[in-house]
């Protein structure tokens, strides 16, 4: 008797028939996108993959620089606008950017975040300082308000959008961050949660995404000043801006830390899962979904381990 080769359909929707793969669905053709802090880290990842997937996409970012360089590097679908998402007319202004070059906006992605001064002062609610504070707040929270204002004041005449923070796995727990950058994530899931039930009658989703430890500038000079007696202790150590590129070695040992803690085991949280995340809310692929916290953590926040 003859054996029949096995017809089990294939793991990948995108090959055809004939097993000759074809080319990969891009999910936001034709979409326009802006991504604030979208000049490294996890906001450079999702400039990348929203480029790959067809978009249109402005980077606002106060690192003119490698903001710049970026844009340059990925092509003429690709712009940079110099934007502090703290101050209104630089958002009102990436918005207007965005329609006047490309035509449209479909996206926003409230990514720019600081997470604040991390000497042991600054970490303590008996010693915090009120001028720090604010300059997080204004940065997280009222950055991410401002860019949901203005976003959903180009996309309400067409009756769609989607609108994106990011948040962090200390906008659900206490105790991951200094006291500022938790009230700020915090802020941000709540602000999503609100501007939900108002945006969407405008036919605006509005959700955020929280992710764990992910090996970045940020999570890496924070951990470096950690680590290091000589800045724990300065009141004026290093901020978000002064950050130096970590090197491969860093970036290697974060990610250990924080494969350490997951409960998923097996894999390693990088920019790019974030970026999945928000390529999924970006594309009509999540259509039906608005208000909600997608937590990208491999289970950190449904486990005892960080509190173990
Ligand atoms: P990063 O510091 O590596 O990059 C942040 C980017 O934002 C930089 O390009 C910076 O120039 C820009 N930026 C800073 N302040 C700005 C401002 N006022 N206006 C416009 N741009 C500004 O940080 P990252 O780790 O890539 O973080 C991106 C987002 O993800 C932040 O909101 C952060 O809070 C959040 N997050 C990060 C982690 C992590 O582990 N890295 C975890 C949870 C959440």
């Amino acid at each position: 008797k003859s054996h029949q080769p096995s017809m089990a359909p294939s793991l990948h929707a995108w090959d055809s028939p004939s097993g000759a793969p074809t080319p990969m669905p891009k999910r936001l053709e034709g979409k326009v996108a802006i991504v604030t802090g979208g000049a490294r880290g996890i906001g450079e990842a999702i400039v990348r993959l929203f480029v790959k997937h067809g978009a249109k996409v402005v980077i606002a970012d106060i690192d003119d620089a490698a903001g710049e360089a970026l844009a340059a590097a990925l092509g003429p679908h690709v712009g940079f606008v110099r934007c502090d998402v703290s101050v209104e007319e630089d958002v009102e202004r990436a918005v207007e950017r965005a329609v006047a070059r490309y035509g449209r906006l479909d996206v926003l992605c409230n990514n720019a975040g600081v997470l604040g001064r991390q000497t042991r002062a600054a970490k303590s609610i008996l010693s915090f300082d009120a001028g720090e504070f604010d300059r997080v707040l204004r940065v997280n929270a009222l950055g991410a308000a401002l860019g949901m204002k203005h976003a959903a004041l180009a996309m309400t005449p067409r009756r769609a959008g989607s609108i994106i923070s990011v948040a962090s796995v200390a906008g659900v727990l206490g105790g991951l961050g200094p006291h500022a950058y938790t009230a700020s994530k915090h802020a941000i899931v709540g602000l999503t949660k609100n501007a939900a039930c108002e945006l969407g009658a405008h036919g605006i989703r509005v959700n955020c995404i929280s992710p764990f430890g992910v090996a970045t500038p940020m999570l890496i000079n924070a951990w470096r000043q950690g680590h290091d007696a000589s800045t724990a202790d300065d009141a004026d150590a290093d901020i978000d801006l002064d950050i130096a590129v970590p090197s491969d070695q860093e970036v290697e040992k974060m990610e250990e830390v924080v494969r350490g803690l997951a409960t998923l085991k097996g894999a390693t949280l990088r920019p790019r899962d974030i970026a999945e995340a928000a390529l999924f809310l970006a594309s009509d692929d999540s259509r039906y979904i608005s208000g909600h916290n997608l937590v990208v953590d491999g289970g950190v926040t449904t486990s005892r381990n960080l509190i173990g």
